[in-house]
């Protein structure tokens, strides 16, 4: 859809019901383009990437701004934006690495405007709300004309860039449901500066705890160090079973480095990226052990 900066502006819709909506797309076709905050999408425009007919704001549709937060599962919709996330009191509680990770992308302006579901569709390896519901395991609601479906978002994810959404396709909002189990959980992002800044590295890092102060289960989850979030598989099955300690972390650190992909790009080299994601994941679950010792 790659067109010239002089091309015609799109006619923009703002659907209130489903039903507008799936007319708007049947009359647009593959020349609509659907839009959350359209933090991407109007950068991709601006620069002449897409030159749809048709912008369609997900935003007017009332069901798409439900945020439900507990214990048994989490449910964000299309239309719920980074600062929604960054500051629910019920999200800070039972999925804090989301709320971290929303409270670090861009800054406010763009986490007043910018979605979960936009981050993940634009499924940038360096996606910060991305890694987070990849690392955490978030199932997508997509719905078509006949009825919706859930898919877990591994699935859903085919490469930087690439999802498997199509045409008639629609997502109304992402939902977790294993979240309660990461007793401990913490998001960290790498940056050139402190705000605006595209990751050089993010991850999470989660554990799930015994009685007897054992890993149950880890979770480790790197972005920006490959093509899509990746989990670091050895290094969450080197801690199943043992309890934190300097010598383990160590060797989770030192694992996370040599697993990793990056690549050199003008935000970092590949080295340094590979330096870096070790000793995030280290400090991290440094302090987490502290955490423990001290009965948190
Ligand atoms: C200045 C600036 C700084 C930024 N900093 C960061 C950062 O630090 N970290 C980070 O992760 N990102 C950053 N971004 C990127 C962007 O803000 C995020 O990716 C944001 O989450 C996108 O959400 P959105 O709702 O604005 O998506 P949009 O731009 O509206 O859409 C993104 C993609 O999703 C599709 N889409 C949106 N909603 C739906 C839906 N309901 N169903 C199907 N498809 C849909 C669109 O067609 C498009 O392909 C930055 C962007 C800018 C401009």
């Amino acid at each position: 859809m790659k067109k010239s900066k002089n091309m015609k502006q799109p006619k923009f819709y703002r659907p209130s019901n489903l039903q507008e909506l799936w007319n708007v797309l049947d009359q647009y076709g593959e020349e609509a383009c659907l839009m959350g905050g359209g933090t991407d999408v109007l950068v991709h425009l601006h620069e002449g990437d897409i030159a749809p007919r048709a912008l369609v704001d997900v935003k007017g549709i009332e069901s798409f701004h439900e945020l439900d937060a507990d214990d048994a599962s989490v449910r964000i919709g299309a239309a719920v934006t980074f600062n929604e996330i960054k500051y629910d009191p019920n999200l800070q509680r039972v999925l804090p690495a989301l709320s971290c990770a929303a409270g670090k992308v861009g800054a406010p302006p763009i986490q007043r405007k910018g979605t979960l579901v936009g981050n993940i569709l634009t499924a940038s390896p360096a996606g910060d709300g991305f890694v987070v519901a990849y690392g955490l395991d978030a199932q997508l609601t997509l719905l078509d004309k006949n009825g919706q479906k859930s898919v877990d978002i591994k699935d859903f994810i085919l490469g930087p860039g690439k999802t498997d959404i199509h045409k008639d396709e629609i997502i109304s909002g992402v939902t977790f449901s294993n979240h309660s189990k990461w007793q401990q959980q913490s998001f960290f992002k790498v940056g050139r500066r402190n705000s605006l800044a595209i990751s050089v590295a993010n991850g999470v890092v989660a554990l799930a705890m015994n009685e007897n102060g054992t890993v149950n289960d880890a979770r480790i989850c790197v972005g920006a160090v490959g093509p899509t979030p990746m989990r670091v598989c050895r290094a969450e099955e080197l801690m199943k079973t043992q309890a934190l300690s300097e010598e383990l972390i160590e060797s989770v650190g030192a694992i996370v480095s040599e697993e990793v992909k990056p690549i050199t790009d003008l935000r970092a080299s590949k080295d340094f990226r590979r330096h870096i994601v070790g000793v995030y994941v280290k400090r991290i679950l440094n302090g987490f052990m502290k955490e423990q010792r001290h009965g948190h």
